[in-house]
This record gives C-alpha cells, sequence and structure tokens, in this order.
C-alpha cells in the first residue's frame, strides 16, 4: 500500500488524539503517538486536570465520527459503557418552599412534557409516536480513552511512545523533538530523541505545544480567553444496596437526565455514571471560591439556598471534603487561525479550538474535526499534482497541502462558532431555562418541528447535539428562524389584537394573549389585565427592541 511508506505522527494519546490515529492506520499510514504521559490503562496514571475521570455529555457529532472511524467494534465497545440522557432535569424550590425537578426532554418526537402548562401535554399526547429518538449520552473520558488505545495496540502499524514531551518542531524539514521523562537518560537512552515524520496530527490539548511551534511557521491568529468561573468536582454516590438490586435501583435521581440546578450566576450539574453514581460540577465565579475557600463550613448553607436538594443527595461533609480535595479548574477558551502549515502539521480538537464545556461539544467537535479532516485528505489522496513550480515536492505531499489548506479553511468559521455557543450556552443553562420565553420560543420550534416537518425547523440545541451540519451554518439557520418567528409571530398577534384564533397559527396567537402565562411581554413590562387601551401592540414591542434583541440572538 502506498501509504505504508508515509509516517503520520499524532501528538497526545487523548480521545481526538487516539481517534486521529485510529483513522490515519486505517488508511495504512506508519502512525506513531507521542503522549506526555504515561498509559492511561496503568492504574497509578492521574488523568490530567481532574482527581478522577470526568463523565461528559457523548452526542452525535462525535458518535458520527466514531461511526466512520471503519471499526466495527468501535461504537459497540462505546456504548456498552454509557448512559441516555434525553434531556435536562431542572432542579429547584417553589415559592412556597417546596423542592420541584421538571424535565425538558431533547426530542421534540418524544414523551410527554410533565413540566409544561396543561395546554402543552395535551397537545404532546395527542402525538402518536411517544419513543424517545434523541438523546446525549453520559460516557466515562477515561472509558472512551482507553478503548480507544485498546483497539490502536492491536494494529500493527501504530507504536505509542508513552511519557514522551515535545519540546520542539521544525515543521520545514518535518522533524520533531521530544523529552522522555520515563527514566533517566544513559548514553544509549538520551534523554531527548528526534524524529521525522510526513505529516505531524497536534492533539495535545488546550495547552498545546505543537500549536505553540505552528506559530513560528504561520502568521497565525490566536485568541485565549479565562471566563470569570472555575469549576470543582463533587459526587452523588450511588446507594448502597444488595448486590441482587438493579444497577437502576442504585441512582438516587434520575439516571437519563442531565439534572442542572441552575443559579443566576452559578450552576451544579450532575451526570450519570454507570456503577450508579454522579459526577457533579460546580460552576461558579472566581470571587465566590474564593469567598467558600476562606469559609468552607459555610459551603452546605450555601448549597441550600443556591441548589435546592442537593445537601440530601450529597451529605454536608462530603461536599466540604470534596470542594477542600478536588481542584478549582479555570475554563479557557481558544480561537487561532489557520490550523496547519504546508503538507507537514495540522491541530484538531483542544489543541485548536478549546471551548468552555456549556455545550457538552468540546470533545464531540475534535472528533469531529477528525472525521472532516480525513474526509478531505481522502478527496485529495486521489488528485494528481500538475504543479511546475514545485517540482521537489512530492505528490503526496502536494495533496496533503492542498487537503489541509481546505481543511483549515472550512472548520476555522464552525469552530468558531461552536466556540461561541458554548459561551452563550452558559447563560442558557443557568438561566434561561427557567425564562417562560426560553420555553416558548423551545416549545414553538419543537411544535413547528413536528407538526410542520416541511419548514425543517429544529432548535438550535437540537441542531448541535442531534445533527451533523455544520456548526457555522446551524448559527445562521438559528439566527434566521428566531427572527423568522418572532417577526412571524408579532405581526400575526398585531393584526389579531392579541386574541386567539384557531387556525393553524392559532397556538402561536394563542400565546401572545394578553392573559397568557407565556406572553413575554406581558411578563416584562406591563399588567396584562390593564386597561385595553393602553396595552402596547405587538409593533410597538418591536420598536421597544427588547424583545428583538433577547429573543433571537440571545435565547438559544
Ligand atoms: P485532551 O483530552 O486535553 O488530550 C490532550 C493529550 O495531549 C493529553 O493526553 C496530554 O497529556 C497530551 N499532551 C499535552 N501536551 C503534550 C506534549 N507537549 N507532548 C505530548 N503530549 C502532550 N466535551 C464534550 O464533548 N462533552 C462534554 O460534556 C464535556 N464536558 C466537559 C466538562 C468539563 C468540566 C471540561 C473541563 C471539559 C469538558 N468537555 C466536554 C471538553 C473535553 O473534555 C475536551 O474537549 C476533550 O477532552 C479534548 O480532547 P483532546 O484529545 O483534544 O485533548
Amino acid at each position: 500500500m502506498a501509504n505504508s511508506r508515509q509516517k503520520y505522527v499524532v501528538v497526545g494519546a487523548g480521545p481526538v488524539g487516539s481517534l486521529a490515529a485510529l483513522y490515519a492506520a486505517k488508511r495504512g499510514y506508519q502512525v506513531e503517538i507521542y503522549e506526555l504521559r504515561s498509559d492511561l490503562r496503568d492504574p497509578s496514571t492521574t488523568p490530567l486536570n481532574f482527581t478522577k475521570s470526568i463523565n461528559l455529555a457523548l452526542s452525535e457529532r462525535g458518535i458520527n465520527a466514531m461511526r466512520h472511524a471503519d471499526h466495527e467494534k468501535l461504537l459497540q465497545h462505546v456504548f456498552s459503557a454509557t448512559i441516555p440522557m434525553r434531556g435536562r432535569m431542572i432542579h429547584g424550590r417553589r415559592p412556597d418552599g417546596a423542592l420541584y425537578e421538571a424535565a425538558q426532554d431533547y426530542d421534540a418526537h418524544g414523551r410527554v412534557r410533565y413540566n409544561m402548562s396543561l395546554h402543552l401535554c395535551c397537545l404532546a399526547m395527542s402525538r402518536k409516536s411517544l419513543t424517545v429518538e434523541q438523546t446525549i449520552y453520559a460516557v466515562d473520558r477515561a472509558g472512551l480513552n482507553k478503548r480507544l488505545l485498546d483497539i490502536l495496540d492491536d494494529m500493527p502499524n501504530v507504536k505509542f511512545f508513552f511519557n514522551h514531551k515535545l519540546t520542539g518542531a521544525d515543521f520545514q524539514k518535518r522533524k520533531a523533538w521530544f523529552e522522555r521523562r520515563d527514566q533517566t537518560a544513559t548514553s544509549d537512552r538520551p534523554a531527548e530523541i528526534e524524529i521525522d515524520f510526513d505529516l505531524m496530527i497536534g492533539a495535545d490539548g488546550a495547552h498545546s505545544a505543537v500549536r505553540y511551534h505552528l506559530m513560528k511557521f504561520t502568521r497565525m491568529n490566536y485568541n485565549q480567553e479565562y471566563i470569570d468561573t472555575l469549576w470543582c468536582e463533587f459526587q452523588i454516590k450511588s446507594r448502597n444496596l444488595p448486590n441482587s438490586q438493579s444497577i437502576e435501583s442504585r441512582f438516587r435521581i434520575s439516571p437519563n437526565h442531565l439534572h442542572i440546578w441552575p443559579g443566576k450566576a452559578f450552576m451544579f450539574i450532575a451526570i450519570p455514571s454507570d456503577d450508579g453514581s454522579f459526577t457533579c460540577t460546580l460552576f461558579m465565579p472566581g470571587v465566590n471560591f474564593a469567598t467558600l475557600e476562606a469559609n468552607p463550613s459555610e459551603l452546605p448553607a450555601f448549597f441550600d439556598s443556591h441548589f435546592p436538594g442537593v445537601t440530601s443527595l450529597i451529605k454536608p461533609e462530603e461536599l466540604i471534603s470534596s470542594f477542600q480535595a478536588n481542584p478549582h479548574l479555570p475554563l479557557i477558551s481558544i480561537k487561532c487561525k489557520p490550523y496547519h502549515f504546508s503538507s507537514s502539521v495540522v491541530i484538531v480538537g483542544d489543541a485548536a479550538h478549546a471551548m468552555v464545556p456549556f455545550y457538552g461539544q468540546g470533545m464531540n467537535a475534535g472528533l469531529e474535526d477528525v472525521r472532516i479532516l480525513f474526509s478531505i485528505l481522502d478527496k485529495h489522496a486521489s488528485t494528481e499534482s500538475n504543479d511546475p513550480n514545485r517540482p521537489e515536492v512530492s505528490d503526496a505531499a502536494f495533496q496533503r497541502a492542498t487537503a489541509l489548506n481546505e481543511y483549515s479553511t472550512l472548520r476555522v468559521a464552525d469552530a468558531h462558532a461552536i466556540n461561541d455557543l458554548a459561551l452563550q450556552n452558559y447563560i442558557e443553562m443557568r438561566a434561561s431555562v427557567l425564562s417562560r420565553l426560553y420555553r416558548v420560543r423551545k416549545f414553538l420550534e419543537e411544535f413547528l418541528s413536528v407538526h410542520v416537518p416541511s419548514l425543517g425547523w429544529h432548535t438550535q440545541y437540537s441542531r448541535v447535539s442531534f445533527g451533523n451540519e455544520r456548526y457555522s451554518e446551524v448559527v445562521a439557520r438559528s439566527q434566521h428562524q428566531g427572527k423568522v418567528l418572532t417577526r412571524g409571530l408579532l405581526h400575526a398577534s398585531d393584526q389579531a389584537g392579541f386574541e386567539a384564533h384557531l387556525n393553524p397559527l392559532g397556538v402561536c396567537y394563542y400565546f401572545f394573549t394578553m392573559s397568557s402565562p407565556f406572553n413575554p411581554y406581558a411578563e416584562q413590562h406591563r399588567d396584562p389585565k390593564g386597561p385595553e387601551d393602553e396595552r402596547p401592540t405587538a409593533f410597538q414591542v418591536l420598536e421597544d427592541n427588547k424583545l428583538l434583541q433577547a429573543w433571537p440572538d440571545k435565547i438559544v
């Protein structure tokens, strides 16, 4: 096979690097994987940045990238250890002090939503199909990574180099240098090794060394931002039951939801693990962390006031000990371009576009990078070079350079789009899930998606998490959809004088009657029961512009 003479070096054996290595190995290249840490499968290895492995939300893009890896057992392996999460479960406290849980299922075609009003329940119950089709999956990040490494281990053209840290690279000469960290140097085992390669794939995470060296070879635009939020891990333990009991009965809260305790400035989430426990994450501004670090004994009261019900799931003393033992880590958002130089290097995953975790897309986007990169490499591998100006460049290198250039051009727009969405989704997860306006838009988009499928409408979340459309197109469509929806409804409402009409759009008009609990204008501005001539027209709402500003762009 022609590819067998070419060497692809992957730096970083995280989930993205491992999948890239699998794609390259499947195409017959000689693959070498260099990883800073020791083998993750060695029980003594502590995962980078984490006290223990974290649970992630795996969704369609990540699954699709693994589907295209052309390895029959990969998805089987992965799904054997995932838990489907069919929606969000919002936790809170009612004004009368009672705790509540409210499910928001992801699947517009799915089961009855018991958090919505009677009207919505009636509509939902009239649907024929109650099966849930759209779901995300809780997966143990280290478990997924180990499965990929196991698969690579069985491939004859793959070599691992653990405990090797990239320290230098010359992308003109296609040479790189790695520091060996496993043992002290001897004359026959130098502390640093030099290697050569045809293509280096940099999948070495947010603080990528490949990206750092790439910057010396290309005019890279680079932007990094630490948001003013730190995160810390907690755990909801499984119920201590006899072994004869089913695993389902060990979960203290629904295993099939991503649990969110929203707060205006804070957020606590819980993702299920297959042993009946939940990995939880507290997201909070640095200043609040500092206050609680100084007075950790206040943590249980803080949780009671902001995340009601959590102290009945995690003992107060465990809350305090986890808060003190587990690191308080920052969240970084990185945008850069381009992602490549010539035919010799390309960066993928967090190395190219680390993002805040609020859309659950960081790893999914990284895995998707791999699928898209190799589809473009494959496309160009079959074209012949006829460039007379580059006689010294082999066909393969020429094709790769063209492919990498195309990849960078295509992918930058999408990576930037999901980076921005991830930041915006922090607002949605903390606060918008509680807003009526948010739920109205979600309902209307889902309603149109189910009942008028020819419109092709879906929520932005659904397009991001359950489809493979380019992220930049998702954003463009969603913004367009939001504008059409807002203008259409306001126009219709104005014409109807805010009265209900039972035609196909009647349900939409209904939401804009002044007595509707879903009327965002009534919610935000005036007494809906005021004298009729003092009520605003829809166009006044438009002029007021607040609704337009709030709706199409910020509420996703
Ligand atoms: P990494 O996982 O960072 O792997 C990089 C690898 O490179 C590491 O193994 C590292 O040791 C190695 N390396 C580093 N430097 C060098 C060097 N100089 N030489 C050699 N090797 C090196 N994503 C989702 O899709 N869904 C979620 O629900 C989700 N939740 C998240 C929650 C939190 C709290 C956080 C922080 C992130 C979350 N993410 C989520 C994002 C996800 O964790 C990352 O996007 C993903 O791990 C990136 O994978 P990667 O392989 O690109 O990089």
